[in-house]
């Protein structure tokens, strides 16, 4: 049996449904590895295990519990949750790591109410102090910081996706089978699901490195071409206001805001978007800002790193044509 150091951070990685780990792994195990020793925990459908463990350690896991289960594929959350118990239990570690992703979040609201712990949601960053583990977190969109920390017992702790730049060094972990007995309780199952045949070869707009957002200020769903054409010099996913969304120019998928999507990539770039606190909510803890707007006095210029105030109509264009020049 393994044992496991006193500044444990239990760190749950979830698999990317093509097979590996999600792209939130190296976050959550570089934000532990900066305040503890990380412990990662796989759970996957048997004979999966081995191949997610050795994905795990690449990414800086000193020791990795690998529970496969049966139903991991088809069970929402509870096989999750029933071996995140068992690991916790294990472990007693300092703080429960999870990604801030819709499993993540149902998993860790669910390992939190059966384990009376405190949750902290949606952080942007982690710190330890003299009492222990600290969640930071931006509200009400970026205007606030709040640090949130639990008066017992260890947090759990979601983390936003791309918000946390920080990465642990390869380790050769140790493997441990975890075992996991099943709590039986009720879980929604899948039953037969239709794989969706988005072809996009643009990054996903959750944790994508640049996004490229359009607002009601395109005019028009033919117009919104040019934020994708902007994104595509750049590599970026493409993102939108909700007015944009409301207007019909590019699905609900991509908004960005309080009522979409949260993003927190290297760089983030507006156009015709005027700023509003719901869709800065979703965006203001991005690294570089760039917006582009008629109006000098839009409230995304108060926050935005660098501004151009002009028609984007007649900016856009010229920044793709010197996008491209760059590149050839
Ligand atoms: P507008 O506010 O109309 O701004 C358009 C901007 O485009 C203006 O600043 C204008 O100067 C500029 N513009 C126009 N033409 C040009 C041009 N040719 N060149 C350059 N600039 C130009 N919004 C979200 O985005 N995400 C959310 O998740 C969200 N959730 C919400 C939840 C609630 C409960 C509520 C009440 C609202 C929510 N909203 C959300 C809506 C939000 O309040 C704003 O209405 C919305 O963000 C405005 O979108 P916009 O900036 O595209 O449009």
């Amino acid at each position: 049996m393994t044992d496991f150091a006193d500044d444990s951070i239990l760190v749950l990685l979830e698999s990317a449904p093509g097979g590996g780990l999600a792209k939130s792994a190296a976050a959550l195990v570089g934000a532990a590895a900066a305040v503890g020793t990380p412990v990662a925990l796989v759970v996957t459908a048997p004979g999966d295990g081995a191949a997610a463990a050795a994905a795990a350690g690449a990414l800086g896991a000193s020791t990795v519990l690998v529970a496969e289960a049966a139903d991991a594929a088809t069970a929402l959350a509870v096989p999750t949750v029933d071996a995140l118990a068992a690991a916790a239990d294990l472990v007693r570690p300092d703080a429960v790591l999870i990604s801030n992703s819709l499993d993540g979040r149902d998993v860790a609201g669910r390992f939190a109410a059966r384990t009376r712990s405190g949750i902290a949601a949606d952080a942007v960053a982690i710190s330890r102090d003299a009492e222990g583990i600290v969640a930071h977190h931006s509200v009400y969109g970026g205007a606030y910081n709040v640090d949130s920390a639990v008066t017992w017992g260890a947090p759990v702790i979601t983390v936003r996706q791309g918000a946390i730049d920080l990465r642990a060094d390869a380790q050769t972990p140790v493997v441990e089978t975890l075992a996991v007995t099943p709590s039986g309780a009720a879980a929604a199952s899948v039953v037969s699901f239709a794989e969706s045949t988005e072809t996009s070869s643009r990054p996903e707009l959750r944790g994508a490195a640049k996004v490229v957002s359009g607002g009601r200020g395109l005019g028009s769903q033919e117009q919104f071409a040019l934020v994708e054409q902007l994104a595509d010099a750049l590599g970026a996913a493409i993102g939108a206001s909700r007015a944009a969304v409301d207007a019909g120019y590019i699905p609900q998928s991509h908004q960005v805001g309080q009522t979409g999507v949260s993003v927190s990539p290297q760089l983030y770039v507006a156009l015709g978007i005027s700023g509003a606190i719901q869709h800065r909510a979703g965006m203001q803890t991005a690294k570089t800002i760039v917006a582009i707007n008629k109006d000098a006095d839009a409230p995304i210029f108060d926050i935005a790193d660098f501004g151009v105030v002009g028609d984007l109509f007649t900016v856009v264009p010229q920044l793709i044509t010197a996008l491209q020049a760059r590149k050839a």
